[in-house]
């Protein structure tokens, strides 16, 4: 008989959780994962997936001005909601049934139920099973955290936008980081009336900052009411501060689908109009605050410290270059470790600690030039070295193009695009590449192969144009406009 229930228990079905379980499972493991809200996880639940969908909606009412422009008689009509609404969560279902399928088919036991872990090598059900297995991983992923802010409860998360029974008429979105900026985009997409306070100099910290200027000036000009270091100081119920029926920006009822689901407010109150005070004290009245203020690693209450393993100063897990913590048998990957809180990172790093734990390869998780992309409007692609980021080290050149695309300039419209690389002087490689475009996310999936594969300014520029494109840009700058 087998010494432990299973060789994999896996606590956490998101997109690491599930690849590893069924890679794992591949390799003829005995694997188990335990899911306490829905298969897949915040990428596909609450994440990536509905944020990609709501990205593409709120992107028809350019498409239609756009037709117009090019002769169509073209009008767009109301959104409805409701209508998206319901198309989107039966997509979800749809996804979540095609993870069940992928781990009921590798033969990955599924407990739909909360885990904890009891000692180096037990798991305890909340129904009361104890499930033993020699390796144990990790991969509970993150959530949104609200600012310690008195009744910062009363405000919405990224998680409960996909819920939403109605779209605001007004929103105030509080964070300029990637999930507040795609938000800003998307519900001004959408119709809502968009304010956004970012507490900082400009969005989108840690990014070029020639592309953090150009997105925030896009952002304005769409109407986004983007004001920077600006934060909220008070809030409160508008209702309590004799703001009720203020500025007709209300609505009745519920706004928020507060069923039995975790991830969501959990405080009825969240659906009521609110009072804000800004930190000039001006005082306003918004439907919803959004707090795009960050995630956290999801570690309370899992018995991780019991079991003896070592959380650092966010509540993440510490890992090695394997993801093995500090408890030999218990592994941990994705955002719950905070290390690149990506879906695909996530998922090489699930693939990792398969190769290494059940295929004896020992395989470090390479986090080294990881494109990603901002789904703004438009949208930013980026991989590498920033222009500043450049300059610190010394010895770059940059290599940068700005220009109008041939679809918007023909429309009529704004829509500056921008590339630029960020060039080792000496050696010619490209550190940094950074694009500001429509599809800019599709661009950098393939200009960053070049960059991580280590490749020259001459050898980009060895490459043909495609033309007409946007992208040929990226293989035509012939000279730098700045070195440092
Ligand atoms: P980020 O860390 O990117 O941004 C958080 C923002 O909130 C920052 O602008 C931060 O300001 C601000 N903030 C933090 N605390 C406060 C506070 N108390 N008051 C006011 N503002 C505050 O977090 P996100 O939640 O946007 O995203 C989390 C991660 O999820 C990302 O880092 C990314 O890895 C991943 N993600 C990736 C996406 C993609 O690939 N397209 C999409 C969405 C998320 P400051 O800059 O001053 O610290």
């Amino acid at each position: 008989m087998a010494e432990f229930d299973y060789d994999l228990f896996v606590i956490g079905g998101g997109s690491g959780g599930v690849r590893a379980a069924r890679t794992a499972a591949a390799t003829g493991a005995r694997v188990a994962l335990a899911e306490d809200y829905r298969l897949g996880g915040t990428c596909v639940i609450r994440g990536c997936v509905p944020k990609k969908i709501m990205v593409f909606a709120s992107g028809y009412p350019d498409l239609v001005a756009e037709a117009d422009a090019y002769g169509w008689d073209a009008q767009i009509g109301d959104f409805d909601w409701k209508r998206f609404r319901a198309k989107l969560h039966a997509e979800l279902d749809r996804l979540e049934g095609v993870y069940r399928n992928l781990l009921n088919t590798s033969g990955v036991a599924i407990y739909e139920t909360r885990a904890r872990l009891q000692d180096a090598h037990h798991v305890a059900l909340a129904t009361g099973e104890v499930k033993s297995a020699a390796h144990i991983l990790v991969a509970t992923g993150g959530h949104p955290v609200r600012p310690g802010l008195e009744n910062a409860e009363f405000g919405l998360v990224s998680n409960d936008l996909f819920l939403l029974e109605d779209l605001p008429s007004n929103i105030l979105i509080i964070g300029g980081g990637y999930i507040a900026c795609e938000f800003a985009c998307i519900l001004n997409g959408l119709g809502v009336d968009v304010t956004q306070y970012y507490r900082g100099e400009q969005i989108l910290r840690g990014f070029d900052d020639e592309a953090r200027d150009m997105i925030a000036d896009r952002m304005r000009e769409r109407g986004i009411d983007l004001q920077t270091n600006m934060n909220i100081s008070e809030m409160d119920l508008a209702e309590k501060r004799g703001m009720s029926d203020g500025s007709s920006h209300g609505h009745d009822g519920r706004a928020v689908t507060l069923d039995d689901n975790p991830m969501s407010s959990t405080v009825a109150d969240a659906a009521k109009p609110l009072w804000v005070k800004d930190t000039e004290g001006r005082e306003h009245r918004f439907d919803h605050v959004l707090f795009a203020t960050g995630r956290a690693p999801s570690t309370a209450d899992m018995g991780l410290e019991d079991a003896g393993v070592s959380l650092g100063k966010k509540g993440e897990i510490v890992v090695d270059a394997y993801s093995q913590s500090s408890v030999p048998s218990i592994y941990a990957i994705g955002d719950v470790t905070d290390r690149l809180a990506l879906t695909p990172v996530a998922i090489r790093e699930a693939m990792a600690f398969v190769k290494t734990v059940f295929r004896g390869e020992k395989s470090p998780v390479d986090h080294e030039l990881v494109p990603s992309a901002i789904f703004t409007q438009p949208e930013f692609g980026t991989i590498g070295l920033t222009e500043q980021e450049g300059f610190e080290r010394g010895g770059v050149e940059i290599y940068r193009t700005s220009f109008t695309p041939m679809k918007k300039s023909f429309a009529g419209g704004s829509g500056k695009t921008m590339m630029k690389l960020v060039v080792d002087s000496e050696t010619r490689v490209v550190l940094g590449c950074h694009i500001v475009a429509e599809d800019a996310g599709e661009m950098i999936q393939l200009a960053g192969i070049a960059v991580k594969a280590g490749l020259t300014k001459e050898q980009f520029d060895a490459t043909c144009a495609v033309h007409p494109t946007s992208a040929e840009e990226l293989v035509t700058m012939s000279s730098p406009v700045r070195k440092g």
